[in-house]
């Protein structure tokens, strides 16, 4: 029986990420502040409990993730080898900044704080805020000439709108991205990255899902109050919240399990803030691989939720 974490391969990297990746962005106290001592913890569970994959960036706490996410691993005497590590260019605390000269000095400044000499991947983040003649012309090719330096070893891009991958992988040389990260459409409410997946597939590309809880809203305290959905999603999720707990059942849980039954997703990342989470994260995705998913409560929850189904935010300044 396994007691580990499975491990997936990532599109056509060769890296074999944990299905549960650590969500680094809680660690810039995007959700609450967590001390010193918690996201050390929280990493060091992590590691200890199978999780070779981190992902933050320099837009999270306005660089905090990145600086603590990179003080916890050195403690810590990690191996640079065991772990996959992704950040993000691009995105920042004062605004977008796709431009080749600003990525290029972004990855310098990301390397500093993660106290690394590369990243396994670097995504451009948030693309959707962008110009997206840019991103193809001037910035994948300004991250190509990076890769060339060892810098980084893979590229991604990130976005909400999944329209955006196509127009962007349909634009660019077969084999310049690596990797996609999509957030918060592979999730009970939101499953709509199923339909990309095909095409994601023919084209090579590895598949990052991000937001298995959709930022809060499938957890039973509550999304933070900056987040995006409409009152409408909110209420419906909060509703199905209720209903799992009323029958002594976590909605975390049965909303993590059902992200992580794709295996054409390779990895579902997860915002963690302290070993509590990463212990109740692990164990439920090693429960799924035991016991399979809670198919009766999982249809609860859809039927609360069918009202809300795929509803999502806009995002950016296009929409594809
Ligand atoms: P998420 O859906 O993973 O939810 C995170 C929230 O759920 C946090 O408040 C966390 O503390 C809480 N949580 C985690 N485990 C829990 C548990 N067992 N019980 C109760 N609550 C729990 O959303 P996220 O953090 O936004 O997404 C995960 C990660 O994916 C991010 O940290 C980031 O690394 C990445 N991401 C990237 C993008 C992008 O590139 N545009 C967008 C979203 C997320």
């Amino acid at each position: 029986m396994a007691t580990t974490l499975e491990r997936r391969e990532l599109g056509n990297t060769g890296l074999k990420v944990s299905c549960i990746g650590f969500g680094a962005s809680p660690l810039g106290n995007v959700f609450g502040h967590v001390s010193t001592g918690d996201a050390l913890a929280a990493v060091g569970d992590a590691l200890r409990l199978g999780i070779n994959f981190f992902d933050t960036s320099p837009y999270y706490g306005g660089t905090v993730s990145e600086t603590v996410l990179g003080n916890c691993l050195k403690e810590l005497g990690v191996r640079r080898d065991e772990i996959v590590v992704s950040t993000k260019c691009g995105r920042y605390i004062d605004g977008f900044d796709f431009s080749a000269e600003r990525v290029t000095r972004s990855i310098d400044e990301s390397l500093a704080r993660l106290k690394m000499d590369y990243v396994d991947i670097l995504h451009c983040h948030d693309i959707e805020f962008g110009s997206l003649d840019q991103i193809v012309n001037e910035t994948i090719p300004a991250l190509q000439k990076l890769k060339e330096t060892g810098k980084i070893r893979f590229i991604g891009i990130t976005a909400l709108p999944l329209g955006i991958f196509t127009y962007v992988l349909d634009r660019v040389p077969p084999g310049s991205v690596d990797v996609i990260l999509s957030y918060c459409h592979y999730s009970i409410n939101d499953s709509t990255l199923v339909d990309l997946l095909p095409y994601l597939k023919g084209k090579g590309v590895g598949v990052i899902s991000a937001s298995p809880l959709a930022m809060g809203l499938l957890t039973e305290n509550g999304p933070p109050e900056w987040h995006p959905a409409s009152p409408e999603l909110k209420s419906a999720c909060g509703a199905a919240a209720a209903h799992c707990k009323e029958k002594g059942k976590n909605i975390s849980k049965v909303a993590l399990q059902y992200s992580l039954t794709n295996k054409e997703i390779s990895a579902v990342l997860v915002g963690m803030n302290s070993p509590r989470q990463v212990e109740e994260n692990v164990a439920a995705a090693l429960e799924l691989l035991h016991e399979g998913l809670d198919e009766d409560l999982l249809g609860e929850v859809s039927a609360v939720l069918e009202p809300v189904k795929n509803q999502t935010w806009p995002s950016g300044i296009q929409q594809r």
